[in-house]
């Protein structure tokens, strides 16, 4: 017989409650939890104050399975999640040797003085396991007892998240004592969130099993599908059917299957097919090539990547003519054409991409808005070029920026017959 595991967040954090941030936590571990068929019942947000934080986190074991707190780990006198919950269960804490010393080697390799305070981060309760923040000093801390399961997470979304992930996801999703719970991700580019949930609608609102969560992130679409069954095969095996109905639907914007990011799947692709590729780059400054090149393996792929800001360079290096810069402009298809066989020959690669285009905040014009950018593929003979107006964002510029260069990594694809969106923001 499985259980329904019910679960309760409580986020720790004055400046939650003065509306100085957004408490972006609760929303991604309540999702995350839905997704794996956890209940969770209540959220909280408490102060940085003794008395009211216990008063929650008693409640919360009167109430709920699983108690994920957020927050208040780190080295400073205000931050008590940890001396609060574990006096409450019970459990006294201990120096870790372990983990003390991998805070002292990251204050050595920042080259950072580090304070006596920070000490405080490597107490673990004796009867507790300290989670590994690959992201910042404070360890999570998860504790297992009287049939409660505590987990204590750092406040910053980024170590949150990685956190949750790598250390609390698999003991949460291994919980349903009579099946397991298997997930896929499926990577979606070139359809926003609410276009993927409104073409998926009836097969997301009606499948219990598996679960379809989608996640939009740096303008990708990530949907997880866990299924539960007795064993694995058979939960594989329901969300491959999940899997291939969904691409019969988006199938055009998947790019991937636990594909990880779009540069990844570029690099996998391109060393199966013998395939290289060079880029040229006005206004993202060498993010693909940068985006490219921090796959491990992408040396045996990559070409070169010109940074070809100047019109002198774009004419001296990359043999942009004059006249196409005289008649359409830096910013155009025809430059962006004329780039793009530039660097093919120069590099000798079997595919090119170039992008020129205004990332603003400034150069933009009626005709030429902030935003727009003109990205060219080229795969041997074969010419890929598209307009795109990106923006409305609040940090404008870096999103124009990586939305150009993972569109150029998309069409790259494309052009090599690796995948294919349809060319629509
Ligand atoms: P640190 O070691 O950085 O102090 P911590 O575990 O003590 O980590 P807090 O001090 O509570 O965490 O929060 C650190 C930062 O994390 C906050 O300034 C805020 O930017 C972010 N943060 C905290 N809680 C949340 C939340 N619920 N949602 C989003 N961001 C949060
Ligand atoms: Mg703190």
């Amino acid at each position: 017989m499985s259980k329904k595991y019910s679960a309760e967040i409580i986020c720790v954090g004055t400046e939650l409650l003065l509306g100085d941030i957004l408490n972006t936590n609760t929303r991604f571990l309540s999702k995350e939890l839905a997704s794996i068929g956890i209940n969770v019942y209540h959220q909280s947000v408490v102060g940085d104050n003794y008395e009211r934080l216990a008063d929650s986190v008693r409640l919360a074991l009167s109430r709920a399975d699983i108690i994920i707190t957020s927050g208040g780990l780190g080295p400073t006198y205000d931050d008590i999640t940890k001396e609060t919950v574990c006096e409450i269960m019970g459990s006294e804490l201990v120096m870790d040797e372990e983990v003390k010393n991998t805070i002292v080697g990251f204050f050595q390799r920042m080259g950072r003085k580090m304070t006596d305070n920070n000490f405080k981060q490597a107490l673990v309760p004796v009867d507790g396991v300290a989670l590994h923040n690959e992201n910042g000093t404070a360890p999570g801390i998860m504790i297992n007892k009287n049939n409660k399961l505590v987990f204590m997470l750092p406040g910053p979304p980024r170590e949150l998240e990685a956190l949750y992930k790598a250390k609390v996801y698999p003991v949460l999703s291994s919980l349903d004592s009579g099946n397991i719970l298997f997930s896929k991700n499926i990577n979606i580019f070139g359809m926003g969130e609410s276009a993927v949930e409104d073409a998926l609608k009836n097969i997301m609102k009606t499948s219990l099993n598996p679960t379809v969560a989608p996640y939009a992130k740096d303008g990708e679409v990530l949907l997880r599908v866990t299924a539960s069954a007795p064993d694995k095969a058979s939960a594989e095996s329901l969300a491959d059917k999940a899997i291939s109905d969904i691409a019969s639907v988006v199938g055009d914007c998947i790019y991937g299957i636990d594909g990880e990011s779009l540069q990844n799947v570029l690099v996998k692709r391109f060393s199966e097919k013998g395939l290289t590729i060079s880029t040229a780059e006005s206004c993202t400054g060498g993010l693909v090539s940068k985006r490219i090149t921090e796959i491990p393996g992408s040396s045996s792929i990559f070409g070169c990547g010109i940074c070809s800001y100047s019109n002198e360079t774009k004419m001296n290096v990359l043999g942009v003519k004059k006249e196409t810069l005289e008649s359409f402009g830096a910013v155009s298809a025809q430059t962006a054409e004329e780039m793009a066989a530039g660097v093919q020959s120069l590099s000798g690669s079997d595919v090119s991409v170039a992008i020129t285009g205004i990332a603003g905040p400034d150069g933009g014009t009626d005709e030429k808005p902030v935003g727009l950018v003109y990205i060219s593929a080229r795969y041997k003979d074969k010419v890929l070029t598209e307009r795109f107006v990106f923006g409305r964002s609040k940090n404008e510029r870096e999103y124009i920026r990586f939305l150009a260069s993972s569109w150029a990594l998309a069409m790259a694809l494309k052009i090599t017959d690796s995948f294919s969106p349809a060319f629509h923001e």
